[in-house]
């Protein structure tokens, strides 16, 4: 894995529905920040987001994360996906498997689209489970233009409930 030699920050979303989602959540926060080249530096509250379309599924609970790191984005998407499959893990029969979604939604000064990674996330700035939690670490980050503040005020905040609303809940 190649490190840059700049430290950058980078904004990370995850969610997930199936199974010990807080659980899944933790895990994944504290395994990008035992990583060398990875500091996890704020953590939004924890949000819940009833399923749409699809109704009959588990509520969804989502999070944002930013982060300092000195890898290069790409090696940052391989973390984030380690991660996503050390959630998905079957621990056992009876808690059955764990879904978990880690996306990079902006990466400091990294602008590219190709199919492997798309910095800014391409959709993004369209969910509400996005732009609202990450408005509560990075109001003036600008994605797209617009600020995240502002992307969250245009968003339809009703739908979200906070479940855990300290900053460290990830941690506890
Ligand atoms: P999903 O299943 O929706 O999480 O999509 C994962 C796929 O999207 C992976 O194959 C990634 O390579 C690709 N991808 C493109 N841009 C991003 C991004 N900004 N963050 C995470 N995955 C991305």
């Amino acid at each position: 894995m190649s490190a840059v030699s700049k430290e950058s920050c980078a904004w990370l979303g995850l969610g997930g529905n199936i199974g010990d989602v807080k659980a899944a959540l933790q895990q994944a926060l504290r395994l990008l920040n035992t990583h060398p080249e990875i500091a996890v530096a704020k953590v939004s509250p924890l949000y819940k987001t009833p399923p749409w379309g699809v109704e009959d599924q588990p509520w969804f609970l989502n999070c944002c994360a930013q982060i300092v790191t000195n890898l290069s984005p790409e090696d940052l998407l391989e973390v984030c996906q380690d991660a996503e499959r050390q959630g998905k893990r079957e621990r056992t029969v009876r808690w059955g498997p764990r879904t978990i979604d880690v996306d990079i939604i902006a990466f400091d000064g990294v602008e590219q689209v190709e199919q492997r990674l798309t910095i800014p996330h391409p959709r993004a700035t369209q969910r509400d489970f996005v732009m609202i939690p990450l408005a509560d670490i990075a109001p003036e980050l600008v994605i797209s233009g617009k600020s995240v503040g502002d992307w969250a005020d245009a968003m339809d905040s009703k739908k979200l409930e906070l479940e855990l609303e300290s900053k460290d809940w990830w941690q506890t």
